[in-house]
């Protein structure tokens, strides 16, 4: 007997602002989307406490409720919302082609377009303390946090462009900014390092690395070491920003879409649009410097409208091909 494989439209892959944004715009449009979720389902969001920077919530909206709201605006329009992670896919290169993705290592589906937003993943240290206190005054996103902290002491970990800008958000709100870099030089270009060593609130600390964040239930502290001289600072904080850089989650896709050196997708001028047809990637999987859910939801919309004109165009050019044959 043979299997029958399910032809899905418009696959969605993730299920942060992005997918489910690209979800709301396809399913709209009649692409009848599927999407699978991934291990975090909700994405980044379900991680964050209080989102106080999505337009249309006057009083703010914590992440999770935030993504239920999503989830049921796109199935209120027929999304079929799965959850199972995409482990392997198979891409075709030829426009109108079909391309076939695995769910959690067992069965195939086929898409006739793909809709990637797949996300990054912020990196932390690891430190069990840390990781303790994740939801509790440690997090990975000053701009979604920072508030939070207004005229309060915070410390920031990392010397890339992210951390310098980070640090500087930080520097405007709170009253001082500890700034933890384990080199004895930051990676951030001449101009943010310029931003941070002339910014008088935050306090520059070279050769330094968290020893231990100190708290049970919230962040009250920062035990420090300085690499060189193996001496111990302990400083009163109420909360810690790891800015070391993330990870976007494209391993699947490698050898078969273009990235960047960091593996970030990379994506055609203003379109959501990958080097292969019926492939559009939205969200932070292809956006390094912004990385806000608005604007992750502004790419999911984009990719919905590309695969959508896709699709159209192939159905067309089916069309053309069938009255010729006739
Ligand atoms: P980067 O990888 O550039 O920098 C990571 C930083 O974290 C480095 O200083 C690194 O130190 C440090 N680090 C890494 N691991 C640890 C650790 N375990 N403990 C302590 N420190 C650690 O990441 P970014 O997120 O800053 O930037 C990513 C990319 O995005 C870059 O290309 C950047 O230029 C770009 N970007 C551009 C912006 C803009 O143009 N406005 C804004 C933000 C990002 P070390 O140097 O010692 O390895």
């Amino acid at each position: 007997m043979t299997e029958t494989i399910e032809r899905i439209k418009c696959l969605i892959i993730g299920s942060g602002p992005a997918g489910y944004t690209a979800a709301i715009y396809a399913a709209r449009a009649d692409m009848h989307p599927v999407m699978y979720t991934g291990m975090e389902p909700g994405g980044q969001l379900t991680t964050t406490t209080e989102v106080d920077n999505f337009p249309g919530y006057p009083d703010g909206i914590d992440g999770p409720s935030m993504m239920v709201d999503l989830q049921k605006q796109a199935e209120r329009f027929g999304t079929k919302v799965r959850i199972g992670m995409v482990t392997e896919v198979q891409l075709s290169n030829e426009a109108g082609g079909i391309h076939k993705a695995q769910i959690d290592n067992s069965n195939w589906v086929e898409a006739e377009s793909i809709i990637i937003s797949t996300g990054a993943t912020a990196k932390y240290l690891g430190l069990p303390s840390e990781q303790k206190l994740r939801g509790g005054g440690v997090s990975a996103c000053a701009v979604c946090d920072g508030f939070f902290y207004k005229n309060q002491d915070v410390a920031i970990v990392g010397g890339g462009d992210t951390a310098a800008e980070e640090a500087t958000y930080l520097a405007n709100i709170c009253k001082k900014v500890t700034m933890l870099v384990r080199g004895d030089e930051m990676r951030a270009s001449k101009a943010m390092q310029h931003r941070v060593t002339s910014t008088k609130n935050i306090d520059l600390r070279y050769n330094t690395e968290v020893d231990e964040v100190l708290g049970e239930q919230v962040v009250e502290g920062l035990r420090m070491i300085n690499r060189k001289t193996g001496e111990n600072e302990t400083i009163e904080i109420t909360g810690l920003f790891i800015a070391i850089g993330h990870k976007p989650n494209t391993e699947i896709f490698k050898g078969q879409l273009d990235m960047d050196e960091m593996g970030y997708l990379i994506t055609k001028g203003k379109s959501t649009k990958t080097n292969l047809p019926g492939v559009f990637a939205s969200g932070d999987v292809q956006d390094k410097e912004y990385r806000q859910a608005i604007t992750a939801a502004g790419t999911g919309c984009m990719a919905a409208l590309d695969a959508e004109r896709y699709l159209s165009t192939v159905e067309k050019t089916e069309e053309k091909e069938e009255i010729t044959a006739r």
